[in-house]
């Protein structure tokens, strides 16, 4: 920031930084539909100025400020085009002038802006959020003065001006009253918001609930409505979405709203709201924690860290606690036993309320489910001591069910094999991707459900969660399935077409010999069907994907050495293989690798393109030179 003497007595001139005039120009230009909301802005920065004011002279100060009415007051001027809102707050020091005004607070602000600029003009309520409400103004007025004066004793007072182009002028003001008055010069084509009319409507709009009085031109325009304090029969639908509309500045209605009082142990209220959109999926970054901690309908943090599990952090609201004691801070609140005890209230509540859900609006909670599922997810990756109640909340299309049918856990349970002992679960892109997968094959020969996953994030589940309702999660990658039993006998060795035994030991130990230490293992499979060959992994619970996953973070996991080959004795081509190989050892070599490499690949593992593109040409060429003297006899 530039600071030069002007010429002027007293005033200083300061250079914008140079995020501020680019968000200030997207802003201005990207919004101009939506012009209004500046003055939502500046009620939401007066309130905000209030409220601070209030906990002051609550705490240990209260005694030395002076006592005048927290409001908000707007006087407008038709005739000279003027809009001026006047807070009894805070106020602000110097510093804060040069700093909260020239600044912005997220670093991130500006190249975020820039990229949703044309998200953010259908949407525009979400400006507030990224701390650059402030230049808001900037749509409306050509020159803007904030007058203002700290509360803290010995502080002056200080007037600020801009015409948003370059920087602001500051000046030291004496005789000013505590609190922040803020006069815009109102450019020709914004003459309208100096109309009373206009200025009522928008204040009804968006900040109805704010909890100082807002006087427009003396009158009284807000109506001051706490509602989670009241009693649940007395309150409306419309008020219930009026105030998550203006708690979430959100444009429509929850998706679902839960709202308790508890006395015992502790005494609170709570009301709270589960979004319609989950905004991490749009790619906004990680969502704020959104929901007010109040102490007797007095602010106490808004969107308050630890009132909830981070997996939360999609639910708006108010919670208020009597408990509290009132002075607490930000830094002593993060390790309060009573803001754990609240957190755990409130999260078996919520957990309770979704467990409902499912059962009494199946279709209800599905919407839910792929809005927010992710965040369940996340939970059971991360908090351990809810990991269960959140496991019977996941939902998942079924081998053997509908494409877009749901199923949670227990419903897979209740519809196992008798004998079936593990839950089957197999992860992939997409529905049609793990239908035609080769680890399918012998679940579907023997209609045994497999769970389909197509979040990345189910590796991580499935790995985190181990066991649900007693049974193990299994990967059909698995190399050791403990599969329901169907008559007891083995195919590989009652298949007319299969090789012997003895050929199959002969032909396991020749492959063992070709691969040397490329697989762990190499066996007769017991589970193919159409494939030739497969590979499994030692750990049950691990997945192609997930080891792509973990090779990519660098951890030491099992390798494609570390893995089982396995192949189908009854399968033709490898029938072909074993009578060839006797012939042309090194072309029955080049065949197995090549099986060897397929199969990684469709278990997800990366493969050398260049040798598997090479040993395909060799395979070609033969395959067309025999094609020459007719088709092959089999
Ligand atoms: P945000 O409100 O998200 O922090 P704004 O751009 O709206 O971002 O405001 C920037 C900062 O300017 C505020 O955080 C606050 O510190 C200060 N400020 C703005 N208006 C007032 C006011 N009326 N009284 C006191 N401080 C204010
Ligand atoms: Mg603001």
């Amino acid at each position: 920031m530039v600071e030069t003497n002007d010429t002027e007595k007293d005033k200083t001139f300061y250079e914008f930084q140079a995020e501020v005039s680019r968000v200030m120009d997207i802003v201005i230009n990207s919004l101009y539909t939506d012009r209004e909301i500046f003055v939502r802005e500046l009620i939401s920065n007066a309130a905000d100025a209030l409220e601070k004011m209030r906990h002051v002279s609550l705490t240990e100060h209260g005694s030395a400020v002076e006592d005048v009415p927290l409001e908000v007051r707007i006087e407008l001027n038709e005739k000279d085009k003027s809009f001026t809102i006047t807070d009894t707050g805070i106020g602000m020091i110097r510093d804060e002038l040069v700093t909260d005004l020239g600044r912005i607070a997220f670093s991130g602000s500006r190249e975020f802006l820039e990229k949703m600029a044309d998200q953010l003009s259908k949407d525009v309520h979400l400006i507030g959020q990224f701390g650059v409400g402030f230049y808001s103004v900037f749509m409306v007025a050509r020159q803007v003065t904030v007058r203002t004066k700290s509360y803290l004793a010995m502080s002056s007072g200080y007037e600020w001006t801009s015409s948003g182009a370059s920087g602001f002028h500051i000046r030291e003001m004496e005789g000013l009253p505590r609190g922040t008055s803020i006069t815009l010069e109102l450019r020709d084509d914004a003459a309208e918001f100096a109309q009373k009319n206009t200025i009522q409507q928008i204040i009804r709009k968006y900040s109805n609930f704010v909890s100082f009085p807002i006087r427009l031109d003396g009158e009284k325009v807000n109506t001051i409505q706490a509602i989670w304090a009241r009693t649940k029969q007395e309150i409306s639908p419309e008020e219930y979405t009026e105030f998550y509309k203006y708690i979430a500045g959100a444009v429509d209605g929850p998706l679902d709203t839960l709202h308790f009082s508890t006395d015992a142990p502790l005494s609170l209220q709570a009301l709270l709201f589960i979004p319609r959109d989950n905004f991490e999926r749009f790619g906004f970054g990680k969502t704020e924690p959104g929901v007010d901690l109040h102490c007797r309908k007095i602010l106490i943090e808004k969107g308050a860290q630890d009132l909830l599990p981070p997996w939360l952090r999609f639910v708006k609201g108010v919670v208020d606690s009597e408990d509290l004691p009132l002075n607490i801070s930000r830094e002593t609140m993060q390790d309060t036993a009573l803001i754990r005890k609240i957190n755990r209230a409130l999260t078996s509540r919520f957990l309770k309320f979704l467990e409902d859900k499912s059962a009494s609006d199946r279709t209800g909670y599905e919407a839910f489910w792929k809005t927010f599922g992710s965040f369940i997810k996340e939970g059971i990756i991360s908090d351990y001591d809810h990991r269960t109640k959140l496991a019977g909340l996941l939902r998942y299309e079924t081998s053997t069910t509908e494409s877009g049918t749901l199923s949670s856990l227990d419903e897979y349970i209740a519809r196992m094999k008798p004998d079936q002992k593990e839950i089957y679960f197999m992860t992939g892109p997409d529905r049609r991707t793990l239908e035609a997968s080769p680890y399918l094959e012998v679940f579907k020969e023997r209609s045994i459900e497999v769970l389909l996953c197509f979040d990345a994030a189910d590796d991580f589940v499935m790995t985190h969660l181990e066991n649900f309702s007693e049974k193990k999660l299994v990967s059909v990658e698995s190399a050791r399935l403990d599969l329901p039993k169907t008559d007891g006998t083995d195919r590989a060795e009652t298949d007319d077409d299969a090789l012997s035994s003895k050929e199959q030991k002969s032909l396991t130990d020749w492959i063992r010999k070709v691969l040397k230490d490329k697989v762990a293992e190499v066996r007769v499979s017991h589970r193919l069907v159409g494939s030739p060959v497969l590979l499994v992994t030692p750990d049950a619970r691990m997945t192609g994907s997930m080891q792509r996953l973990l090779e990519v973070m660098n951890k030491d996991v099992p390798t494609l050495s570390k893995l089982t080959l396995e192949y189908n004795p009854s399968h033709h081509l490898i029938r072909r293989l074993e009578a060839v190989r006797g012939q042309d050892a090194r072309f029955a070599e080049t065949i197995v690798e090549q099986l060897l490499d397929q199969a990684a690949f469709s278990a997800g593992y990366s493969v050398q393109s260049r040798a598997m593109i090479d040993r395909m040409s060799i395979i070609m060429e033969r395959a067309l030179d025999r094609s020459e003297s007719g088709p092959d006899p089999v």
